[in-house]
């Protein structure tokens, strides 16, 4: 290794590539740079999770204001300031890419600001002129935002914009189903902003499980988003007042914004990867094998470049399980099995495991579900409705799947997911006494199978 300036070269300062770094370096003693042409801390620190996250915190006060006052509390919203949670956000996750920095240089990284492509499987150019060799890279750049056509780059906006905006739309179209157009949805319809939200598809969230999804659709329109399924643009023009939108339809109006949320792609454009011999698969990510190795022994990709589950946790994992193999002397793969998840609309939706439709396809099931009116919101009247939801292998008697809607859900799924991570059966939920009164207890008292197969 002592001919190359570094052990290792981290291209992409986001949670993968960062924790690569330093666990390499700190725990693995190797001589390791990272090279980062935006900011430390990549998507989820700059430009997704987290500021996504104080978003969520921050439109939800309109309701538990108008909730408390339902609670005999004299209580009244005011006007939210947008320019002053914007600048507060911002100071936020300035803080937050300094911890990243510190975090780095303390592990004894050097940082590059800069961006890196490969020259070769051991060359790195950077594009401050520099070029430096290491005896192992490692491809961490993440993805991009993905706008379906250039009318839709012309007139729409991305949500990497939606943490920069003058002003708050007072009308907002959101175009997708997924992830970030139904948390977006929910984010601003809180914030007071009057929201559409046009999905290709039969149903919003394709790809978990069914009834989850109906609930959350749901709860979406009751809270005043107007989503519409199977629709799509057939025309759209910026005019005077805003953006003309014309839907399959047959819906006409004028937005201030149109937000595409149509999906990530992952960052492998002009890296120099193919000039390496890298394989790049059909929708432009790394292909790796357990060990996050490419197919050039040098090289080696984590996180969303490498398109297997795009979530921070998982980049991270990935990032550690490679540095402890490479430099630690501990080879050991990421489980990418049973990794819980959870999506930020308003109700939270957490999952973990197979959907019922996906279970019903591999095993003889039994479904154990229940929705009911949570005692804190039925106090007061409000529609809202939570779901909990185990489906069980009918044979070993495991949980194969946990879905869960309500308030907190993310921080629910967290813990059943221990469990079911575990291989708890469903004897084991039920051996498991009820805390009480919570709505989380369902988990542990649902005692026949609403359907069976
Ligand atoms: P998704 O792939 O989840 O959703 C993209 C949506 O856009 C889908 O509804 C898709 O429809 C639709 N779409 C795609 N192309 C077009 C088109 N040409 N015209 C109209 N609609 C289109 O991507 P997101 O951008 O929402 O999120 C990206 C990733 O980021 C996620 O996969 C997730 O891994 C991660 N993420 C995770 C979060 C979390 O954990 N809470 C939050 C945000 C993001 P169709 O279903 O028909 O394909």
């Amino acid at each position: 290794m002592a001919d190359f300036d570094y052990d290792l070269f981290v291209i992409g300062g986001g949670s993968g590539g960062v924790r690569a770094a330093r666990i390499a370096s700190s725990e693995g003693g190797a001589r390791v740079a990272i090279a980062e042409e935006s900011r430390m801390g990549g998507t989820c620190v700059i430009r997704g999770c987290v500021p996504k996250k104080i978003m969520v915190f921050g439109s939800s006060y309109p309701q538990l204001v108008a909730d408390a006052s339902s609670y005999g509390w004299d209580a009244r919203i005011g006007d939210f300031d947008w320019p002053a949670f914007r600048t507060h956000l911002h100071q936020e996750l300035d803080r937050l890419e300094e911890i990243y920095r510190t975090n780095l240089t303390k592990a004894g990284v050097e940082i590059f600001d800069c961006r890196a492509e490969i020259a070769d499987p051991h060359t790195i150019r950077l594009a401050d002129g520099k070029t430096v060799t290491a005896s192992h890279i490692l491809v961490a750049t993440g993805g991009h935002v993905d706008f379906p056509d250039d009318r839709a780059r012309e007139c729409g906006i991305s949500s990497n914009d939606v943490f920069h905006l003058d002003a708050l739309p007072d009308r907002l179209l959101i175009i997708g189903g997924g992830y970030i157009a139904c948390e977006f949805a929910c984010i601003f319809n809180g914030f007071g902003t009057k929201v559409t939200q046009f999905y290709r598809g039969a149903q919003i969230l394709r790809g978990f499980d069914e009834e989850a999804r109906g609930l959350i659709a749901e709860a979406m329109r009751d809270k005043g988003i107007d989503v519409h399924l199977g629709t799509t643009i057939i025309g759209m023009e910026k005019r005077e007042g805003g953006i003309w939108v014309k839907a399959s339809n047959g819906h006409e109006a004028v937005f201030d914004k149109v937000l595409f949320a149509t999906g990530r792609s992952p960052n492998t454009d002009r890296l120099g990867l193919e000039d390496a011999g890298v394989k790049i698969g059909r929708r432009g990510e790394i292909l790796v094998d357990a060990y996050s190795q490419t197919n050039i022994p040098s090289i080696y990709a984590v996180g969303d470049v490498t398109n297997r589950i795009n979530l921070t946790p998982v980049a991270i994992r990935e990032g550690h399980a490679f540095a402890d193999t490479v430099f630690g002397g501990n080879k050991r793969s990421m489980d990418h099995d049973l990794v819980p998840s959870a999506i930020f609309t308003q109700p939270e939706y957490g999952a973990v495991g197979l959907t019922e439709e996906e279970a019903r396809d591999a095993y003889k099931i039994e479904v154990y579900c229940t929705s009911f009116r949570p005692m804190r919101t039925a106090y007061i009247d409000r529609p809202d409705r939570v779901l909990f939801k185990l489906i069980v292998d009918a044979e070993s008697r495991k949980v194969l799947g946990c879905h869960i809607v309500a308030e907190g859900a993310g921080e629910l799924i967290q813990l059943a997911g221990v469990a079911i991570k575990m291989g708890a059966t469903k004897e084991d939920f039920d051996r498991t006494v009820a805390v009480h009164p919570t709505i989380s207890e369902e988990l542990v008292t649902m005692r026949t199978p609403v359907r069976t197969s």
